[in-house]
């Protein structure tokens, strides 16, 4: 099974009527900042303190002019002001030694990097970083669209037994469009602290059509735009007041080298993993676990609850900035 199977359910009109009713209210809190001008950059940038980060997108927020950057040693984002710091044209030859690079770059002979298929294309089926540095598991949770609410008690229970557990979770467009309450409830808890979220792009339209072979699903669907994939969700996400990391989950973790080469040309992080608990073994050291807490995955919850329970999960859980050597 490469993709969990969608919920078919109905939802009743009284309930979407009732939802209709408070849609204007919800929308306006969720698009409260405007994001114009999105673009791709690479840029050096100075800040104030003296510090370095590279700038990887450039935008209009609300008005003003604002840098998605990139701190090359720790690979933390932030949203700065340009106004506050010096910035200017750079190139990856310039910024090869930095970490930050040196995680872009293919690893040749790594068992996630791209295999020839029969048809002569080559094809990842577990696109981009599988295995993080060191002790302890990286536990990422993919927000696919989805008709069913955010698993809210999953979430509540990992941040009762770990308070504070970081937590990388890859959201769709579409997943976030149509969850607000969902997304706005994520954001509490990262405000308050009782998870540490990290936002990892999954793409907007996360195309996937049922029985259809991995070669010719997903993003590798005919007149798919990458580029657009990208930038979309990223605005959303900082529309509704969080900053992207610079990590990228391809939907189904399948892409050809075509993808990998334009999403490292957009200065994104692919993040693969070894741990998908419904299809992998359990985890071990270094493992980035995969989990889907939209709703549509719910055995992947129990088996992951049921690790915990046992001591079977590599503790302590690590943030993803920290998985590239
Ligand atoms: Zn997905």
């Amino acid at each position: 099974m490469r993709h969990p199977p969608r919920s078919n359910a109905t939802i009743s009109f009284w309930a979407l009527a009732a939802l209709a009713a408070i849609a204007p209210r919800v929308e306006a809190r969720e698009a409260a900042r405007r994001v114009a001008d999105y673009r791709p950059v690479f840029l050096e940038c100075h800040g104030p303190s003296g510090e370095t980060r590279l700038a990887i997108r450039r935008m209009r927020l609300d008005g003003e002019r604002i840098a998605l950057t990139v701190d090359p040693a720790t690979l933390e984002t932030s949203l700065e002001p340009e106004s506050a710091w010096r910035c200017l044209e750079t190139t990856e030859e310039a910024q090869q030694e930095t970490r930050f690079m040196r995680a872009l770059r293919p690893r040749p002979g790594a068992p996630d990097e791209p295999r020839l298929v029969a048809s002569g294309r080559s094809l990842s089926i577990s696109a981009g970083l599988g295995h993080g540095a060191g002790a302890g598991s990286y536990l990422t949770g993919d927000l696919c669209p989805s008709r069913r609410p955010l698993d809210r008690d999953f979430l509540r229970s990992l941040a009762d037994v770990a308070p504070g557990a970081p937590l990388a979770l890859s959201v769709s467009g579409l997943w976030l469009e149509r969850h607000g309450a969902d997304f706005d409830w994520l954001m509490s808890e990262a405000a308050s602290g009782s998870l540490r979220i990290a936002w990892v792009g999954h793409s907007y339209s996360h195309p996937y059509a049922p029985r259809l072979a991995d070669a010719q699903n997903y993003l590798l669907r005919p007149g798919v735009d990458l580029d657009a994939e990208i930038l979309r969700v990223e605005k959303l996400l900082i529309e509704r007041g969080a900053t992207p990391s610079a990590f990228f989950r391809f939907p189904g973790l399948v892409a050809d080298a075509r993808l990998m080469e334009k999403l490292r040309r957009r200065h994104l992080i692919a993040l693969g993993a070894d741990a998908w608990l419904v299809l992998s073994p359990a985890p071990r050291d270094g493992s980035i676990v995969l989990v889907h807490p939209n709703g549509n995955e719910p055995a992947g919850l129990r088996l992951f609850s049921r690790l915990l329970e046992q001591g079977r999960l590599p503790l302590p859980f690590r943030r993803i900035e920290e998985a590239p050597e």
